[in-house]
């Protein structure tokens, strides 16, 4: 191991770093404009329809995947699992076989790093998104990482699971342009049907973030044999047309199965008339942008 993989290990001390899952370069799908997004690995939330599972946990290096990556992507060095990208042929057999619901693919990186390889993209992005996982896990990366991409005069966009009490971190709160906030469900025992976790802190998030007028989306996918769907988008609208926020995008998204753990399988994703008759519903409490996808 490198000395400057050694600087890196959790417990070394030094900067803040995060779990990094991946960096997609150009992305137009999380958030205005062209965006470099930075997704980083755990998630506090277990979503039954989660489509990435394999970001959920962290790697706990048991070095079980090793033996499948036919290409030597992977390796154990002094108990850690070493990964190298550039072998790496993302055929997916790591994390199809991990016991823990993890993967190997990731990288630890610190907020300069991760600066580094967003730095490339300047010339044809206008902003970065953080995503995951749930980003907020790793909020001293976060403080970081956004304060560095504020100083090249990028935008700065968090996606979230809700779970972290925005107002009291003015820190992260004031290098951060906005929070694309996932509402998944409304009352307490469905989202707790739906994610394993209570809502309070969601619903907090979702009207103190949007008397901030920091709140450019909010999300929500469709799963109605899960939660009361029609309820948790009323309640939704209610807030952003108590707030003045008629103007945030709403996404209305269709449930499928693609990548979601074989025990959930069996959810069924809902009838296009369905998910058009509650984006009629968002509209008609004033909102402008609401989206199926
Ligand atoms: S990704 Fe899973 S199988 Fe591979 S080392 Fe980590 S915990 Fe073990
Ligand atoms: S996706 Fe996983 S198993 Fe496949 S080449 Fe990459 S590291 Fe190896």
């Amino acid at each position: 191991m490198t000395a400057e993989q050694v600087a890196l290990l959790p417990g070394a001390g030094g900067p803040p770093r995060a779990t990094v899952n991946k960096i997609i370069p150009f992305s137009c799908v999380d958030g205005p404009g062209n965006r470099t997004a930075v997704f980083l690995q755990g998630c506090n939330f277990d979503c039954r329809y989660c489509h990435n599972p394999e970001t959920i946990q962290t790697c706990v290096h048991c070095g079980a995947c090793v033996p499948y990556c036919k290409p030597g992507a992977l390796s154990i060095m002094a108990g850690r699992v070493q990964y190298d990208i550039k072998k790496c042929v993302l055929c997916d057999e790591c994390f199809h076989h991990c016991p823990h619901g993890s993967s190997p693919r990731t990288r630890e990186m610190t907020p300069a790093q991760v600066m580094d390889e967003v730095r490339r993209n300047l010339p044809f992005i206008r902003g970065v998104t953080v995503s995951g996982g749930e980003c907020t896990r790793w909020r001293d990366f976060l403080v970081g990482f956004l304060t560095l991409a504020k100083a090249e005069g990028l935008g700065t966009l968090l996606d979230s699971n809700g779970s972290h009490d925005f107002s009291a971190d003015s820190e992260l709160i004031a290098v951060t342009d906005g929070v694309m906030l996932d509402v998944k469900a409304w009352t307490p025992e469905d989202h707790v049907r739906v994610t394993g976790w209570d809502n309070a802190l969601v619903r907090k998030n979702l009207r103190w973030l949007a008397e901030q007028h920091k709140l450019p989306e909010v999300r929500t996918v469709i799963v109605p044999e899960l939660f009361d769907c029609e309820q948790t988008v009323r309640n939704v609208c209610e807030v952003l047309w108590e707030t003045g926020n008629l103007n945030t995008r709403y996404k209305i998204i269709c449930y499928r199965p693609m990548g979601v753990r074989e025990v959930y399988k069996g959810l069924k994703s809902p009838e296009q008339a369905e998910l058009q008759r509650l984006a009629g519903i968002a509209r008609g409490y004033g909102l402008t942008d609401v989206v199926i996808i």
